[in-house]
């Protein structure tokens, strides 16, 4: 069994890859510089011309880009080569307004395929798995960049996309599936269903789970890796930067490998915009190094996370990125208390009677902020005596309160009743008018 996909980028000295990265950044700085406008110009503006990058410190120099960028030069404005030669596109779903809109060359498709090989060999898997796709396939990058991945890696795509659960579970077992792709939700979903249908985990084959496209805890590990019997892995991408391929957790789980042959992650405080050192959280910046139709210089992703340089014990010496513990714009701030979803599903989780289904609701009432958490009780705990329930109400609330310092309420409700999602949760309802 391969335990890299391409050894000698995983596994180069850091000086060698600070080698490969400037030369590449120099090339994308003069190639961005040439052939996009709003480039040109946002360097102009700082004063800044392709010869100035001299050293990767001369990074922090360069002007971000943001989400507004993106919409504003909808839809084909930051593409760096003629449209020709774009043969692919993807697009955000775009809630409000215009969708963003990436374009990859015939290379770059090249690119990303590699990209998702590596992110599934850094997973375990092989040439001899099976690999169910149950991320949405269309115009959001998650179905057809695994699916591409998977093909290149040599292994069997099963590109069923999201949702039909019932023919998720039969196909799981008659194709004897050993490696499942889609968000945390909906494999935790697919789980419980797997359960209520009766099928015993040995007749599976399920032995590794790839998740992302959200936030989820390591507690949110320990149930799907006991509810699936399988290692469950989190990858991180974003169409922005790519689609799924920019970083992977190996079988360590202590952070996702960046690939930094192929991008330059920073991380910077959002208020001052100045990068800040190792270990410490703030945002997510990236800047692609080898793509060729859609490019970004410093894009502020909203996530938060923290970089680490030691070397990992799987041997690969690529930055490791602390799991996104939320979002710069999805991040609540609750009698001004700066609080994630994914903090109170840890909290949730810790327990063991309640299920990883929950929803906040915020709310104003006389002036001041309400939090009301909804998790779904256990099966078991469903059952039990309202003086049990009321115990377990309190131990929540005080539990939220020291870890966070914010008081909840929390309302137990029958397992089952939350809304499932077969594509990213909805945890959160805000109901303030701020
Ligand atoms: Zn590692």
């Amino acid at each position: 069994m391969s335990l890299y996909w391409d050894v000698y980028h995983e596994t180069m000295s850091r000086e060698q890859l600070a080698d490969i990265q400037l030369k590449r950044l120099k090339s994308l700085v003069q190639r961005v510089y040439t052939s996009v406008p709003f480039y040109r110009q946002a360097f102009q503006e700082k004063g800044i011309s392709p010869g100035d990058i001299n050293s990767l410190d001369d990074l922090k120099n360069l002007p971000f880009t943001t989400k507004k960028d993106l919409r504003d030069t909808y839809p084909f404005g930051l593409f760096a080569v003629p449209r020709s030669e774009i043969v692919r596109m993807h697009a955000s779903s775009g809630t409000t307004g215009k969708p963003i809109v990436v374009g990859y060359t015939k290379r770059d498709l090249e690119t990303w395929s590699d990209l998702v090989a590596r992110c599934i060999t850094v997973a375990g898997g092989t040439k001899e798995d099976v690999v169910q796709n149950a991320y949405g396939y269309g115009l959001f990058t998650g179905g057809l960049g695994i699916h591409y991945g998977a093909e290149r890696l040599g292994a069997t795509i099963v590109p069923i996309s999201g949702g039909n659960t019932a023919r998720q579970i039969m196909l799981m077992q008659d194709f004897g599936t050993t490696i499942l792709t889609c968000t945390p939700s909906y494999a935790l979903y697919l789980a419980e269903e797997i359960h209520a249908a009766g099928v015993d985990l040995k007749n599976l084959r399920l032995k590794a789970g790839i998740f992302g496209a959200e936030p989820w805890s390591d507690n949110m590990r320990i149930q799907l890796e006991e509810k699936l019997g399988i290692s469950a892995h989190d990858i991180y991408g974003l169409s922005e930067v790519l689609g799924p391929g920019v970083g992977v957790e190996c079988s360590c789980k202590n952070g996702l490998h960046i690939f930094e042959d192929h991008f330059i992650p920073e991380i910077i405080d959002p208020k001052t915009e100045q990068p800040v050192p190792y270990g410490q959280k703030g945002e997510l910046v990236f800047t692609t190094l080898t793509k060729e139709g859609f490019p970004v210089i410093r894009y502020r992703t909203r996530d938060i996370s923290a970089l680490h340089p030691e070397k990992c014990a799987c041997g690969r010496t690529h930055l490791r990125m602390e799991r996104i513990t939320g979002r710069t714009d999805d991040m609540l701030i609750i009698r001004g208390v700066n609080v994630f979803p994914s903090q109170i599903e840890s909290v949730l989780l810790e327990f063991g009677e309640t299920e990883p289904h929950y929803l906040l609701v915020v709310d104003r009432k006389a002036g001041m902020d309400d939090l009301e958490i909804q998790v779904e009780l256990s099966q078991k705990m469903f059952s039990d005596k309202v003086a049990a329930l009321e115990v377990l109400e309190r131990r929540l609330r005080q539990r939220i309160l020291s870890v966070l310092g914010i008081s909840a309420r929390i309302r137990l409700v029958e397992p089952k009743s939350l809304p499932r999602s077969e594509g990213k949760a909805k945890r959160v309802i805000d109901k303030r008018e701020l």
